[in-house]
């Protein structure tokens, strides 16, 4: 039976969280995922994350599952909105990984360095490109994988909600068989776990709320450097 399931915690170095996750059955069928990362280094990081999931949330549950283009512009508008309102919240922005899956078929959208992982016939493949100042220096060829991980900037993300001219997300679309799993994850998630890693915890739990709890706790267990922020179904 598909199961999901969606957690975020704050780890064991940050004095907060600043991530948001979600995931909700839609009326009419179909489950919603969403998680979001609050940009460090500005202040708002918070509230840019949750104002921003709860308005996605809110315009696909008013328009309906196919409208995730429609919903991710529409809290794009509300951070920028938001950013005139406080001069602290001016530059304030997140990311955002939303998914719909209805029947066996996954719509996900991507804005920035959060993720989605596919579990695929037991083999975990990552199915977003990170939006990231790094990634694209790696993909010209500029910087290593290693340089990027250590890179100051990696933390620079070239789309995101509030993130000027980078509020148009990048569509991906999957099928999941029975027994597949779609994840999205903050990078206080995958940056502390190998993709070896959340294979086998993702195919050692029975469901989706167990596998969120296994995943949580093998970020902090690995040292907890970052907020987790996890979101998962399982077909
Ligand atoms: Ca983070």
């Amino acid at each position: 039976m598909s199961s999901y399931a969606a957690l975020t915690d704050v780890g064991l170095t940050r004095g907060h969280n600043e991530d948001e996750a979600r995931a909700i059955e839609l009326p009419g069928g179909g489950i919603l995922l969403a998680v979001a990362d609050g940009v460090g280094g500005a202040p708002g990081g918070d509230v840019a994350s949750h104002e921003g999931i709860e308005r996605m949330v809110a315009e696909l549950l008013r328009l309906g599952p196919e409208a995730m283009g429609e919903a991710i512009a529409a809290a794009n508008d509300h951070v920028v909105e938001l950013q005139g309102t406080r001069p602290e919240w001016r530059i304030m922005a997140t990311t955002l990984v939303g998914a719909v899956v209805v029947e066996n078929q996954a719509r996900v959208a991507n804005l920035g360095d959060s993720r989605a992982y596919l579990l695929l016939g037991g083999e975990l493949k990552q199915l977003t490109r990170d939006d990231s100042w790094v990634a694209q220096a790696v993909a010209s060829g500029d910087l290593t994988e290693e340089q990027a991980r250590l890179h100051p900037w990696r933390n620079v993300v070239t789309k995101g909600l509030g993130v000027q001219d980078g509020g148009a997300p990048t569509f991906y679309q999957a099928t999941l068989e029975p027994g597949d799993a779609l994840l999205l994850c903050t990078d206080g998630l995958f940056k502390m776990l190998s993709d070896d890693d959340i294979r086998r915890i993702l195919l050692g739990a029975d469901d989706a709320e167990n596998a969120a709890a296994a995943l949580v706790e093998a970020a902090n267990a690995a040292g907890g450097m970052d907020n987790i922020g996890v979101a998962l179904y399982r077909a």
